[in-house]
């Protein structure tokens, strides 16, 4: 794999510069040219000296990835195709919309726990992202909008809010997601409060998750009330219980105070129904939490259906009157496969 700028922190930046006999702020120079100015070439960077540029050409690049192709929604979602080092490719998804610009990272390269209605699930799995490649799609989301508002109006606008909700299950890549949020917080200035982790309940991240005492938002991929189900719709990850993710968020909840966020995506005749809605009470209730229903997206080749509007009125009515707090998530770029669960390995 090809040494990367993108995804060292200020303490490595300033260990690489000291290896090379140069002080300590040359680090903080590099960090600069690669978070802030968003240099692409060691030629940028005029402020270092030649030999260190020089020595840097040849060990290092400053990116990783390469933009291979971007698609435009109708309501302005962006999705990008990007070429890793190795070849590996990943879709990652910008929303530059007026209140929030946002954008929803991979973490894998394809997937391994094969949830059955999820496209990337469907498209396997190659590999772990590093946080260079976690931090860099942010950067080439950032660019492509950068480009597009020059030309509009000479405006420019950053990136606010991070959800890691792309390609893959962030807490399976632990070391790679924890230090790619750090990057964001600490070199791309994105409050920990503005970003997001979802997992499918992968419970041995979750606790270990709690103990780095963040501010993040937790965000947990249940889909429905009873383990028998679940091991239906994700056969993946039938090691934990429902009632040990549950006791898992309890201790998030404890150990940083955070609220935490329950998504189910709501598959027609399947987990949408009355008994299923009283079920997820009786498993939630107690809990400080929020449940986001997202009705399903569909996906070329599943037979699943999205279910009807009065059908999820209803769903969500039994968890309002039980005093849980629900809400629907506005479904973006669906035209460009862009929505939550379309994304997939391409090979184009
Ligand atoms: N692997 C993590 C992160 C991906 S987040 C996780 O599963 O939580 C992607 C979200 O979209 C998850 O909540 C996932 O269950 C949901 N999703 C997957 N396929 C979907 C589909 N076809 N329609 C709607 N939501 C889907
Ligand atoms: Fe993986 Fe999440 Fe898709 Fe399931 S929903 S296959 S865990 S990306």
């Amino acid at each position: 794999m090809v040494n990367t700028l993108v995804g060292l922190n200020r303490d490595e930046l300033r260990v690489l510069v000291q290896r090379n006999n140069e002080p300590a702020y040359r680090g903080n120079q590099l960090a600069e040219w690669v978070y802030r100015h968003r240099a692409h070439t060691f030629e940028e960077m005029i402020n270092l000296p030649n030999k260190l540029r020089a020595w840097l050409s040849k060990e290092y690049e400053v990116g990783c990835s390469q933009t291979l192709a971007a698609q435009h929604s109708r309501d302005g979602t962006i999705k990008l195709l990007l070429a890793m080092g190795d070849g590996a490719k990943v879709e990652t998804v910008g929303l530059p919309y007026a209140d929030r610009f946002s954008c929803c990272v991979s973490t894998q390269v394809g997937c391994p726990v094969g949830c059955v209605f999820c496209a990337t699930g469907l498209s396997g799995y190659t590999r772990n992202l590093t946080a260079g490649e976690i931090v860099g799609q942010v950067l080439a989301v950032e660019e492509v909008v950068r480009n597009q508002q020059l030309q509009i109006d000479g405006h420019t606008r950053r990136i606010d809010h991070v959800t890691f909700m792309g390609m893959g299950e962030p807490l399976l890549n632990y070391t790679a997601t924890l230090k790619a949020m750090q990057l964001l917080n600490s070199e791309l200035g994105i409050s920990m409060r503005h970003l997001t982790v979802s997992t499918v309940g992968f419970v041995p991240g979750i606790r270990k998750l709690a103990q780095e005492k963040m501010q993040i938002t937790l965000a947990i991929s249940l889909h429905a009330p009873t383990d028998g189900l679940r091991r239906q719709l994700i056969p993946g990850m039938t090691k934990w219980s429902i009632t040990e993710i549950v006791d898992a968020c309890y201790e998030y909840f404890q150990q940083t105070g955070r609220r935490i966020t329950f998504e189910y995506c709501l598959l027609g005749g399947v987990n949408d129904g009355a008994t299923e809605a009283h079920e997820l009470v009786r498993v939630l209730q107690g809990l400080n939490c929020h449940v986001n229903l997202i009705p399903y997206n569909p996906i070329s080749g599943l037979s699943f259906c999205t279910p009807t509007r009065k059908r999820i009125v209803a769903f969500r009515e039994i968890l309002d009157s039980a005093g849980i707090r629900v809400t629907q998530r506005v479904q973006h770029g669906s035209d460009i496969d862009a929505a939550c669960g379309q994304l997939r390995q391409r090979t184009l």
